[in-house]
């Protein structure tokens, strides 16, 4: 149905279809869908601004639009029902972290051509929470707010998260708190950081996942098992592709997370290349939850970078830290050229009472034990490295070209 939708209403996807000749009428299955070409980020940049629209004008309620930092952001346009799919998804998410009418949730994410915040609200007030619109920023006023209301739940990036407990602790304000649930997203967040959170605002953490270009957050979310995240197959399928090859993947294995929407209306997109890296978790949930599951993300295609012969994922660097005693789950992977030469520096923030020698020498044989090469290591003090309120960039590859 979807498919045969977009031919349709889509003029966007009518002429890539007919370009390459695609009968609609042949696809019938879920197989058929590997038929079908990938639809890329750079195609929905070209189509801007309204290029993707697939629906009546009259139809159209509302757009988003990703942030664009990289270029022409892409314009998503929403009918009413697919703010009302989105909300739906969203309560559920939030379903799956505990959370009930009686809750009360401050959002901190950013409200406006972004996704975020407004898909948060949207689906705590369909659920019936009592929503505390922060958006960003300001963290004088959102700890007040979070004692004066007893705000149950926070919703946040997980670098945003970390800086309110770091602050939280700071302050000695834990016991003034009433939090219980933590929903973080936006970005790849390792174990430690998470673990971090937790303890120092006394709760318990979720990872929900969704880009704007497929309705926004809320699309997939954690359960109190925290093993993968649900993702809702009766609007979205979702295929894990080999980046390279453009090939599914075995069952199980890593790769990238290729989208395909079933129900959408304003802006649908077939097998749309998130760049994101997962893989799908086999077999049922132990909360008994109907919905598949993907990992955690791991990464993006295109932080994955090239060091002499060798393949470096934040994830990996991630999962290393948190198994290192003394580190703090902050820090930062530069990448240079010195006199022709490939350099890797780790940047790597620590706890005050470590012997540095030790523990340099501790990271490096990890380090190329794991990962394949040597880093020089450069160890910091916590609260040094910086942090954001948006996305936190870890990786920084100098090398010139
Ligand atoms: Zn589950």
């Amino acid at each position: 149905q979807q498919i045969k939708y977009v031919f349709d209403n889509s003029p966007f996807y009518r002429k890539k279809f007919l370009d390459i000749g695609i009968d609609v009428d042949e696809i019938k299955s879920l197989d058929d869908i590997k038929k079908l070409p990938f639809t890329t980020k750079d195609e929905l940049r070209e189509a801007y601004p309204l290029g993707l629209s697939s629906a009546d004008e009259e139809k159209i309620v509302r757009i988003h639009s990703s942030s664009g930092t990289t270029g022409t952001p892409v314009i998503i346009p929403y009918t009413q029902k697919d703010v009302d799919d989105w909300k739906e998804m969203m309560k559920r998410c939030y379903i799956l972290a505990g959370l009930t009418k009686k809750d009360r949730i401050q959002i901190t994410p950013g409200y406006g051509l972004w996704t975020a915040g407004i898909g948060f609200q949207l689906g705590a007030e369909y659920l019936g929470m009592m929503v505390i619109p922060m958006g960003p920023g300001n963290t004088e006023k959102q700890i007040q707010m979070m004692i004066d209301m007893q705000s149950t739940a926070i919703v946040a990036t997980s670098s945003y998260g970390l800086y309110l407990a770091e602050e939280i602790r700071k302050r000695n304000l834990k016991e003034k708190i009433n939090l219980k649930v933590g929903i973080f997203g936006s970005e790849r967040w390792g174990d430690k950081q998470r673990k971090m959170i937790e303890e120092y605002l006394s709760i318990e953490t979720f990872d929900i996942y969704g880009l704007t270009e497929v309705y926004g957050p809320g699309i997939a979310m954690d359960c109190k098992y925290h093993d993968g995240l649900h993702y809702f197959d009766d609007y979205l399928y979702f295929e894990i592709i080999n980046p390279e090859t453009g090939q599914e993947v075995n069952d199980g294995e890593y790769g990238e997370l290729v989208i395909t929407t079933l129900k959408k209306e304003g802006a649908p997109l077939i097998r749309y290349r998130t760049r994101d890296i997962t893989r799908k978790i086999i077999g049922r949930c132990q909360c008994g939850s109907p919905y598949p599951r993907i990992d955690r993300i791991v990464g993006r295609t295109d932080d994955m970078v090239k060091v002499k012969g060798v393949n470096i994922f934040p994830a990996q660097v991630d999962s290393l830290i948190k198994d290192i005693d003394g580190a703090f789950c902050e820090y930062q992977i530069i990448i240079e050229r010195v006199d022709s030469k490939e350099k890797v520096t780790l940047r790597l923030e620590i706890h005050d009472n470590m012997d540095s020698e030790t523990l340099k020498n501790i990271i490096r044989h990890e380090f190329k034990n794991r990962i394949g090469l040597s880093p020089d290591v450069e160890l910091l003090k916590i609260g040094e490295l910086p942090r954001s309120e948006k996305k936190t960039k870890r990786i920084f590859d100098m090398r010139e070209g």
